[in-house]
């Protein structure tokens, strides 16, 4: 038996297979991304279930979670709607519950970096417990990802990340919102993701919390978003949805046929006397009220949206605000109004196609800002 040519050809073999794994960990390894700058000693994601990254410097072994003290943690959870990770001693009313949209990422420009200046300014400005529900197509996921990744040193405290399929999500909800479209967008049927807009008006039927908070990717924080959650306090149980005032005369556009007939009507029309229609930008949805109330079921059945829209000879496009909007002329006392300064919209577009002479009426807003909302791509100052 020739020895050494035994051991060349398997000396070859082996280093080959080696070449190979170790190419195939290198492709791995840069899909999933490493985790900088969360802790000490790296560790990668793993492709199935549910993710957790250990707080920085020590493992994560859940039950030994010492709430109140300062805590950097992440959880990640792919698809479930009541699954949580292994460890949860963090008392679930202390959490701050937030939905976040985000689709597309990989086809619309700059969106990743709204979604990052929007999450890293809620990070930074908070110290409160987050469980932050982020709803995603599959390559949005994975840009979700990689930014909280890359930010998480921003959190100081204890944060929770659920991701949840998009269709998962709308198909449960598929059958209001198919009735909901053709009143509330330009070209029904265009895209998919359009379904997402819609959304929160019943998004109680998808998610079993009490109250979230649903915030636009194109927003950024300046305060605590504890001071926000807090307007729940405010809420009777009559209280469905807090938000803020539409900033630009938009339903005073889409209301002009309906002026016309009613010249004495308030809706569309500025405060402090009239009622400019709302902003769906920035939401604290209470659910459990949403699911509890008959009146709020009756008014978003196919039948009741079919009148309301008639009524006021309406065809919007701005998706669930629109029919808040109409809601709140008949039923003001489903909504909170939020301060302007919590939904501070930078958008301008009106004001230069055809109200210059109102826009100021809808636009102004004094007092300090806790949110701006940087809606139609309008730049966020700093
Ligand atoms: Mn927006």
């Amino acid at each position: 038996m020739n020895f050494s040519k035994i051991f060349n050809l398997t000396f070859f073999r082996i280093l080959a297979l080696l070449c190979l794994f170790g190419t195939l960990y290198l492709i791995l390894q840069s899909e999933a991304g490493f985790l900088p700058r969360l802790h000490v000693g790296f560790r990668k994601l793993q492709t199935n279930n549910i993710k957790e990254i250990p707080e920085k410097g020590k493992p994560v072994d859940g039950s030994e979670n010492p709430s109140g003290s300062r805590f950097l943690s992440f959880c990640f959870e792919e698809i479930g709607f009541s699954k949580s990770c292994s460890y949860r001693n963090v008392s679930l009313l202390d959490n701050i519950e937030i939905a976040m949209i985000l689709t597309r990422a990989n086809e619309i420009r700059g969106l990743k970096e709204k979604f990052s200046v929007s999450v890293s300014s809620l990070f930074r400005h908070t110290n409160s417990t987050l469980r932050l529900h982020l709803i995603c197509d599959e390559h949005s996921k994975i840009i979700a990802r990689k930014v909280i990744q890359s930010i998480g040193s921003l959190a100081n405290n204890f944060v929770q990340v659920y991701f949840y399929h998009v269709d998962y999500v709308i198909k449960p909800v598929e059958n209001v919102i198919s009735y909901l479209k053709p009143h509330f967008t330009y070209k029904p049927g265009a895209y998919y993701s359009d379904n997402l807009f819609f959304l929160s008006i019943v998004i109680h039927r998808v998610f079993s919390q009490e109250r979230l908070l649903m915030i636009d990717v194109d927003t950024k924080f300046k305060s605590d978003v504890s001071d926000l959650y807090s307007h729940f306090k405010n809420f009777t149980s009559q209280t469905m949805i807090g938000l803020a005032y539409e900033q630009q005369p938009v339903y005073y556009h889409l209301l002009h046929e309906y002026h016309q007939a009613q010249p004495d009507s308030l809706a569309g029309m500025p405060e402090p006397a009239g009622s400019p229609g709302f902003n769906s930008g920035v939401l604290l949805l209470e659910l459990q009220n949403m699911r509890n109330s008959d009146l709020y079921q009756k008014l978003i059945q196919e039948t009741a949206v079919k009148k309301l829209v008639q009524k006021y000879k309406f065809k919007g496009h701005l998706g669930d605000q629109d029919l808040y909007s109409l809601l709140g002329f008949e039923h003001r006392e489903l909504f909170h109004i939020l301060p302007c300064t919590w939904n501070r919209q930078l958008c301008h577009w009106w004001k230069d196609h055809g109200y210059e002479d109102v826009f100021e009426n809808y636009n102004k807003c004094d007092g300090e800002i806790s949110l701006y909302h940087g809606n139609c791509n309008s730049h966020i100052p700093d």
